[in-house]
C-alpha cells in the first residue's frame, strides 16, 4: 500500500496557543488502513534492533508505541504524567515547545541491559524525548532508537539525541 502520510494529518493553526502549527494526527487514526500502514512501516524501520521493550510516553506516545510493541511481540512500558502511576516512580521535569511537565515510570519497569526503543507521535523540540531517555537510562536500560510518526525538523530535536538512532514516517 502506497499512503501520502501526509495527506491524513491535518495541520491547526494557532493551536493550543498563537504561532502553533499543531500536526493533528486524529485524522490518520481514524482510518484504520492508514494507521496500520504507518505502524507497519515503522515496525520495517525498528525490526533489525532487537528490541527487548518499547517505552512511550502518554498519550500520544501510546498510540504509536503500543501498537508498535504488539507486533514486534514485545512489551510496553508507559510513561506517565507525574502522580498517575500507581506504583514507585522515578521522575524527570522538562520543558515542551509550548510549557513544561514532568514525566514519571515505574522503577521496576526496565532491566539493566534491556534494549529500548522509545517511541512517540511527534519529534518537536526533542524535550519529551530526552527526558524519556534519561529515565529509561536511570533504569539501565539501553536506548536503541526513538521512532516517530512525525519529526518537525525545523526545531533540530534530533541534535538533542546524542547519536541514537531517529526514525520518523514523516517530516516537515
Ligand atoms: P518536544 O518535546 O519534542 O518539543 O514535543 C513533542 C511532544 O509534544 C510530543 O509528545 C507530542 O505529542 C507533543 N506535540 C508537540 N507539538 C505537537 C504537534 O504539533 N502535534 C502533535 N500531535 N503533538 C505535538
Amino acid at each position: 500500500m502506497s499512503v501520502n502520510f501526509k495527506d491524513h494529518i491535518r495541520v491547526i493553526e494557532d493551536w493550543p496557543q498563537p504561532g502553533i502549527r499543531f500536526k493533528d494526527i486524529t485524522t490518520l487514526l481514524g482510518d484504520g488502513n492508514v494507521y496500520r500502514e504507518a505502524i507497519d512501516q515503522i515496525r520495517q524501520l525498528v525490526k533489525d534492533k532487537q528490541i527487548d521493550v518499547i517505552c512511550g510516553p502518554e498519550a500520544r506516545g501510546f498510540v504509536v508505541g503500543a501498537p508498535l510493541a504488539y507486533a514486534l511481540g514485545v512489551g510496553f512500558v508507559p510513561i506517565r504524567k507525574s502522580g498517575k502511576l500507581p506504583y514507585e516512580t522515578i521522575e524527570a521535569s522538562y520543558d515542551l515547545e509550548y510549557g513544561k511537565d514532568s514525566l514519571a515510570v515505574h522503577k521496576d519497569a526496565i532491566r539493566p541491559g534491556q534494549k529500548v526503543l522509545i517511541a512517540d507521535d511527534l519529534l518537536a523540540t526533542g524535550g519529551t524525548i530526552a527526558t524519556c531517555i534519561d529515565l529509561v537510562k536511570k533504569l539501565g536500560g539501553d536506548v536503541v532508537g526513538a521512532a516517530f510518526l512525525i519529526e518537525l525538523s525545523y526545531l533540530t530535536g534530533r541534535q538533542k539525541m546524542n547519536g541514537i538512532d531517529v526514525v520518523s514516517l514523516i517530516t516537515y
